[in-house]
C-alpha cells in the first residue's frame, strides 16, 4: 500500500516555510550516512536496494472543527521504512515543518536504532504539520481523535506503534488508544492497549518510560567516559532543546556532580558560567513555557550559545544543528546526540576532522524505544514492572549496543555513526538472508 499525495500547505507551514526548505535534505542525510556504512560493510546489493527505500507512505488529508466553528484542513504522514524485524515502531510528532521529506528520514532510522537496540521492531514514523501552540487544547484533541481515526488499520498493536516525538506526549497518546480502542469489537478492547506506548501511566504506560530517552543518553554518556578514564564530576555540559529529552539528559547529568553552563529552546538561549540547575529550569520551563528568562542566567544568541565551552553537548531539539558552519563552532570534547538527526554529513566530517567524539543519535537516544518495548511487552502479558527492574534493563541492552558500536568502530577504524549503522545494517542482512523473499 502506497498513498502518496502532494502534501497541502498549511497557515503554519507557509509563515515557517525556511524551516521546511531546510528540511528538504533531512532524507539525503539518512541516505548518505547510510550509503557510507554499506559501502564499508560491503552489505549484499539486494538488501542494500531494499532498505535504501521506505515501504509504505500514508499522506492524509482530514478535516477538523475547531472551536468557533469553522472547519481546520490539516495534513498528517505516516511513514513505514521496514518491518522485518518486528511491528512498524516510531514517534509521532507535531511541528510545521513535518513534510514526507522529515518523515520518511525519521522512519528511517528507527528501523537502524531499533536493530542496533536488539529489539523486535521495525521503524516508522509519523507526524501533523502542525504548530499546536495555535490550538486550544480541545482542539488538539480532535485534531488527534480525527488522524488516528484516518490512520484506522494502518496502525495496530502487532503492526505500526506510534509513540511521542516533538510537541505530542502522554497526553496524545491517551486519546490515540482510547480513540483506536472505540474503533475496535468491545470485546476485542482489552488485547490493543499496546497500539501506542508512551501512554499515561494509569492508562496502561510503563514506569520510566517520560526519562528512558534522557536516562538511555545519559547511560551512554557515563559509558563513554568510563572508557575514557573522563571525571564526569568535574565534567561541564551544555543543552539544546530543553523539552523531554533534553530537560531529563540535563536532570540525570546532574547527580554525577556535572554543571550545565548553558541551555537553549524555540524561546532563546540562556547561560550562566556559575552553573544552571536543571531542576530548577525544568520547573521555570513549566510555568513559563520556555528557558528564556529564567533567573540568574544572561541572555545569549544561538551562535554564543554553540560555542559554550564545555567538555559535553548535547543537541536534543531538531535536525540539522551540527552543519558545516555550525561544527567549527562547538568547544566540547563529546556530542551525545538525544535528537534525531542532529548533525549532518558535512557536520560530522568537521566533528571527526576536529576529533570531537560522538555517541550517534540511533545509539544515544535509543532509551526512548527501549523502554517503549518494556511498556508493549507490559500491556500484552498484563504486567506492571517496577521502575528499578526497568532501568537495570534498559542499562542491559544500552550497554550492549553501546559495546558493540565502540568495538565496530575499532574493528573497522571508523567513525562511531558509521559503526552503528554498520551494526544495525549486519543485523538485518542476516535475516533477509535466512529468510529470503517471498515468494
Ligand atoms: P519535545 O517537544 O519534548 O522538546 C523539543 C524541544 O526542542 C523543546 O524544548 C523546544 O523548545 C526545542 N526546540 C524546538 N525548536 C527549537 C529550535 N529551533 N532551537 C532550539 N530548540 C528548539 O521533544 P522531545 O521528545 O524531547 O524530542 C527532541 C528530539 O529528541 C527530537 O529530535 C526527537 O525526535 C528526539 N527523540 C525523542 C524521543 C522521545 O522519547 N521523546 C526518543 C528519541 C529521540
Amino acid at each position: 500500500m502506497s498513498v502518496m499525495e502532494v502534501p497541502m500547505k498549511t497557515d503554519a507551514a507557509v509563515a515557517d516555510a525556511s524551516t521546511v526548505e531546510r528540511k528538504r535534505s533531512v532524507y539525503a542525510n539518512v541516505v548518505a550516512q547510510f550509503n557510507k556504512a554499506a559501502d564499508l560493510a560491503k552489505l549484499d546489493p539486494d538488501v542494500r536496494r531494499i532498505l535504501a527505500t521506505t515501504a509504505n507512505e500514508i499522506v492524509i488529508h482530514f478535516p477538523v472543527k475547531m472551536d468557533d466553528g469553522s472547519i481546520g484542513m490539516f495534513t498528517g504522514y505516516r511513514v513505514q521504512h521496514n518491518n522485518t524485524l518486528g511491528p512498524f515502531k516510531g514517534g509521532l510528532r507535531f511541528h510545521p515543518a513535518v513534510d514526507i521529506d522529515e518523515v520518511r528520514a525519521l522512519a528511517s532510522w528507527m528501523t537502524w536504532k531499533t536493530a542496533l537496540a536488539g529489539i523486535p521492531f521495525g521503524g516508522g514514523k509519523g507526524g501533523i504539520q502542525i504548530d499546536p501552540s495555535k490550538y486550544s487544547i480541545g482542539e488538539l484533541e480532535r485534531i488527534t481523535r480525527r488522524f488516528t481515526f484516518a490512520l484506522a488499520t494502518n496502525i495496530g498493536p502487532e503492526f505500526d506503534i506510534p509513540a511521542p516525538d516533538v510537541n505530542t506526549n502522554a497526553q496524545i497518546m491517551a486519546w490515540m488508544v482510547d480513540t483506536y480502542l472505540m474503533m475496535m469489537p468491545a470485546h476485542e478492547r482489552g488485547r490493543h492497549t499496546h497500539v501506542v506506548t508512551g501512554k499515561p501511566i494509569e492508562a496502561g504506560g510503563s514506569l520510566g518510560r517520560d526519562k528512558a530517552t534522557g536516562q538511555g543518553v545519559v547511560y551512554t554518556i557515563e559509558m563513554w567516559a568510563k572508557d575514557h578514564a573522563f571525571d564526569l564530576s568535574k565534567a561541564t555540559y551544555f543543552v539544546q532543546g530543553f523539552g523531554n529529552v533534553g530537560s531529563w539528559a540535563a536532570r540525570l547529568l546532574k547527580p554525577h556532580g556535572a554543571t550545565m553552563l548553558a541551555a537553549q529552546d524555540h524561546t532563546g538561549s540562556i547561560s550562566n558560567p556559575n552553573g544552571i540547575d536543571p531542576e530548577e529550569l525544568a520547573k521555570h520551563v513549566k510555568l513559563s513555557g520556555g528557558v528564556a528568562g529564567f533567573p540568574g542566567s544572561k541572555a545569549i544568541d544561538g551562535e554564543t550559545f554553540l560555542k559554550t565551552r564545555a567538555d559535553i553537548f548535547v543537541p536534543a531539539a531538531l535536525e540539522g544543528q551540527i552543519t558545516a558552519t555550525t561544527a567549527p563552532w562547538l568547544n566540547c570534547k563529546l556530542v551525545a546526540e538525544g535528537a534525531n538527526g542532529p548533525t549532518d554529513v558535512e557536520g560530522d566530517a568537521v566533528l571527526i576532522k576536529r576529533g570531537i567524539a560522538l555517541l550517534p543519535d540511533i545509539l544515544c537516544n535509543a532509551g526512548g524505544v527501549i523502554v517503549s518495548y518494556f511498556e508493549w511487552l507490559q500491556n500484552k502479558r498484563s504486567e506492571f514492572w517496577e521502575l528499578d527492574e526497568i532501568d537495570t534493563k534498559l542499562h542491559k541492552k544500552m550497554l550492549r549496543a553501546y559495546e558493540r558500536v565502540r568495538d565496530t568502530a575499532r574493528e573497522h577504524k571508523t567513525d562511531w555513526r558509521t559503526a552503528a549503522y554498520v551494526v544495525a545494517l549486519g543485523t538485518l542482512e542476516t535475516v533477509y538472508k535466512e529468510r529470503g523473499i517471498f515468494p
